[in-house]
């Protein structure tokens, strides 16, 4: 190959104008717009320039002084980068992690009939905040209202943006420059740094820690009663546990003290369980019907994590309480917007028939799958994998630990199944990177030097898009 030459390389970038005018820009600029095309263009160019005269081996690889050549290489640079920006972005992931409520994968996914309501109300007007029966204006909350009240027995509920501002509205409505009794024991971050101390604080309510970590007794709260003690506020660690030497007051003593001294007792429960999870071979985990019934005051919970809904914060528990926090200005802030409502209205229609919940709840159905339905469906997923790429690829089915996740159930493992890949020539490193950036990325783990595709947590119709995304990942240059 001839010396390179910075000049004549230069020489035969083309113009803006060249660029523009190719057939297949022209038909970008059609379908996106001029000034979309014209930036990308503008960088492309400038990127080029700048590579040329800080790399001279990389121009001199290719034919830089041909200016047909040039254009064409620019024009392919150019309709790369407009896709990699379509595909940067929110988008939809394979979760092969057996995960099920993953915090970073967006918690639960929404049962079918969520996401036709979603659809069917947001991509037009709606009755959101409009009473029908009178035609005049109505409130956001009566969509979920008495869904809930029907499923927990509660007198009133409201939604908000998430639970964590559920708690925070809740405690700056009844108890702000007040005092909120709460257990040392119970003092938990939620996630991302978040901690329930730190959102009391921001409250407004002054936090009165009583007990110890492992042991908190009635006696304890008896003691901090005082003039400025407003609410009693009892946190589900449901994010994690204690074990061994512990004690925890009982809701319903709670509840009978409160009475007693005229406190409100609140329970945040987090996880959310409108479903007995004990039905489906899991460990008992507290409902929102039992805090209901133990005479709990207010209850507050996500929508995302075993309710199985969208992103959302329930408030729960007596008239009074729940119109005041309505009240509240700071309800403005923390609303929901109609696509929450319209799916969340969905899903809690599916709990009025509590026999169906385990089929139509997505979220629900991967925690109830059993190993021999797992194993089944690795069968089936690792066929397609042999029959489609088995020449390249080593396929072996082992055991996994599957977890609920989205800080639900601790220590509760699940028994799964994955498929463990290895490839020769690509390490596990390299593979599970080329997954995740496939078009659909596959999220997955890695257990001793090997890929697993977990199959608790993808959709049976996704199996396809797997084995693609694998095809692809290995017809890649190593
Ligand atoms: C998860 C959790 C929260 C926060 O709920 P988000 O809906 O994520 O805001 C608050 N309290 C408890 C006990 C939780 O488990």
């Amino acid at each position: 190959m001839e010396e390179f030459n910075v000049s004549d390389a230069l020489r035969a970038i083309p113009s803006v104008n060249e660029v523009l005018d190719c057939p297949e820009v022209i038909y970008l600029i059609e379908r996106l717009g001029r000034n979309l095309v014209l930036d990308s263009v503008k960088l492309i160019l400038s990127d080029h320039r700048t590579h040329i005269s800080n790399n001279k081996q990389f121009a001199a690889e290719m034919q830089y002084n041909d200016r047909i050549f040039v254009l064409e290489y620019i024009v392919e640079k150019l309709k790369r980068k407009i896709i990699e920006q379509q595909e940067s972005g929110l988008k939809r992931v394979i979760n092969a992690t057996g995960i099920i409520l993953h915090t970073n994968l967006g918690r639960a996914p929404l049962p079918d009939k969520a996401v036709k309501k979603m659809c069917e109300v947001s991509g037009g007007y709606s009755n959101l905040e409009f009473d029908i029966e009178s035609g005049s204006r109505g409130s956001r909350h009566s969509h979920i209202e008495s869904l809930i009240c029907n499923i927990t027995g509660a007198e009133s509920a409201m939604i908000v943006n998430n639970n964590a501002a559920a708690v925070y509205l809740c405690l700056n409505t009844i108890a702000a420059n007040k005092q909120v009794v709460v257990s040392r024991g119970q003092q938990i971050e939620i996630g991302g740094g978040f901690r329930i101390p730190d959102i009391i604080a921001q409250s407004g309510a002054k936090m009165v820690e009583v007990g110890t970590t492992n042991k908190t007794r009635i006696t304890d709260y008896l003691k901090a009663v005082t003039d400025e003690t407003k609410a009693f506020l009892k946190v589900h660690t449901s994010n994690y546990k204690i074990v061994g030497f512990t004690e925890e007051v009982l809701l319903h003593d709670l509840v009978m003290l409160g009475k007693e001294k005229g406190i409100i007792v609140m329970e945040d429960l987090g996880s959310g369980c409108l479903f007995d999870l004990s039905k489906i071979g899991l460990p008992y985990e507290p409902t929102v019907q039992d805090s209901i019934r133990y005479g709990a005051d207010i209850v507050t919970f996500s929508g995302d994590k075993l309710l199985g809904g969208p992103q959302a914060g329930i408030i729960a528990g007596r008239r009074d309480l729940i119109s005041r926090i309505k009240e509240n200005p700071i309800s403005r802030m923390v609303r929901c917007d109609k696509n929450t409502i319209a799916a969340m209205t969905a899903v809690l229609y599916l709990y009025m028939d509590p026999d169906k919940v385990v089929d139509v709840i997505p979220a629900i159905k991967m925690m109830s799958c059993n190993v021999g339905d797992l194993l089944e469906c690795a069968a089936e997923l690792e066929k397609m994998i042999q029959s489609n790429i088995g020449c390249k690829i080593e396929t072996e089915i082992i055991d996994d630990t599957d977890e609920v996740g989205g800080g639900s159930l601790p220590g509760v493992v699940l028994s799964g199944k994955a498929i463990a890949l290895s490839v020769s020539g690509i390490d596990a490193n390299q593979l599970q990177f080329r997954l995740r950036k496939s078009q659909i990325p596959v999220i997955c783990r890695i257990n001793r030097d090997r890929v697993l595709i977990n199959v608790r947590t993808i959709d049976k119709n996704d199996y396809p898009t797997v084995v693609e995304a694998l095809g692809k990942a290995l017809e890649l240059s190593i």
